[in-house]
């Protein structure tokens, strides 16, 4: 008898991810989409320009599994300047990867035995549960604390044990803006150190930190840097979601167990990319500033006109994404509402419980990206106006 074709058990509950489905129905609907966090806009043309030049130059076949020696340094380079600090060697402790996603998923594959739990702090990106699943691990979750999405201190002493293999943050965390500070990160590493358990770091947005804030990188902590996995891309910061081009560092130990699962999921990245993020990671302050303090002015102001129209806003520290509280409309929840909006009022948005575990959690959100060119975020914002009124 022929097996059933059908999704493995690990992978079919989740089913396909909320950003497809929302961008799709953007799509259908002719929306602004104000879902999918992608910037409506490409990122420096001396970056294309260095990729096109070094696929005409060539060679274009497969390069170093671990990444290009250009870019590991690069990333070490970017370090010591933002963050002062030391990756002592590239060449054992930078994994270039396909994006932060398949460096999540090598590290999670690659360091996590069946029946391990991994920590998770909800609201949280999907793509974590659904790699500690197929990892054959458990996921156990904590919730920020509304309404300041405090880090649960109580509930995370009760709930790392003997089987706690790895906590994992989002810092920046995506969807709710939180930046924790370096105090929480202090804590949940000495907390890690004391039932030695490894920390993984998704540092995604680390260029956008907001109100005079700085990044914290997990990775400037010396006391338990030796635990520490900090996965990150050049996605949003170089505004070029599509090159999938981030990396993980960690110790030489631990990168190990990174590259031996990524030399069998991708093997490599595109190498041109490879070299023209180079490029990119080594441009002047001046390109991080600018780059800030465009988002910050976009958040400002796309902020300030959702609370105009009367909105509850909640304002991120960080990232490229805001969301307001709908706990007052007349909707079932946060996926209704999004449905609603998409069709009717031509403006695509995420329904952020998709970011819990137990969807009415986060019920009451729904998010917004602004990483959009003004006039898309004008238009939006006027669409948004008009139906309120
Ligand atoms: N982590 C978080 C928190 C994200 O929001 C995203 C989406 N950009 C990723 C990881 C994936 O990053 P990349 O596009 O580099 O794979
Ligand atoms: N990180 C993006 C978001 O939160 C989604 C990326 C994706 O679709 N994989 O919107």
């Amino acid at each position: 008898m022929e097996r059933e074709k059908k999704v493995c058990s690990a992978l079919a509950p989740f089913g396909t991810t909320i950003f497809t489905e929302m961008t799709t129905l953007s799509n259908k609907e002719g929306a602004i989409n104000l879902s999918q966090g992608f910037p409506d806009f490409d990122g420096p043309l001396e970056i294309r320009k260095a990729a096109s030049k070094a696929i005409m130059r060539g060679p274009n076949q497969y390069c170093p599994s671990i990444g290009l020696p250009l870019l590991r340094s690069a990333v070490a380079d970017k370090m010591k300047r933002f963050y002062d600090v030391n990756v002592v060697d590239p060449d054992t402790q930078i994994t270039v990867t396909a994006g932060a996603s398949e460096g999540l998923a090598a590290t999670l594959l690659g360091l996590l035995e069946p029946g391990d739990e991994v920590i998770l702090i909800e609201p949280c990106y999907d793509l974590y549960p659904a790699m500690i699943a197929r990892a054959g691990a458990h996921a156990v979750y904590v919730s920020l604390a509304r309404p300041a999405f405090a880090l649960p201190k109580e509930e995370l002493k009760t709930v790392i044990g003997k089987k706690t293999r790895a906590i994992l943050i989002n810092n920046p965390q995506n969807p709710c803006g939180k930046v924790f500070s370096s105090e929480e990160l202090d804590w949940l590493g000495r907390l890690c150190n004391e039932q030695d358990v490894l920390l993984i770091s998704d540092e995604v947005y680390e260029h956008l930190v907001y109100d005079g804030r700085s990044h914290v990188t997990l990775l400037s902590f010396p006391q338990f840097a030796d635990r520490v996995i900090v996965i990150s891309s050049t996605a949003k910061t170089f505004s070029m979601t599509g090159w999938k081009v981030g990396y993980v560092i960690a110790s030489e130990i631990l990168s190990e167990a990174v590259r031996m699962s990524h030399q069998f999921i991708t093997f490599c990245t595109p190498g041109a990319l490879q070299e023209a993020m180079a490029f990119a990671m080594n441009m002047d302050d001046n390109y991080y500033h600018t780059l800030l303090k465009e988002y910050s002015t976009k958040r400002d102001i796309f902020c300030n006109a959702l609370s105009d129209i009367g909105f509850d806003v909640l304002w991120p520290e960080g990232t490229y994404y805001a969301s307001i509280d709908i706990g007052a409309f007349d909707f079932f929840d946060d996926l209704s509402f999004c449905r609603y909006l998409v069709s009717h009022v031509g403006v695509a948005a995420i329904p952020a419980s998709f970011f819990w575990n137990e969807r009415r959690e986060g019920r009451d959100l729904v998010r917004f990206c602004f990483c959009k060119k003004d006039e898309t975020l004008k238009e939006a914002i006027r669409r948004l106006k008009n139906w309120k009124k």
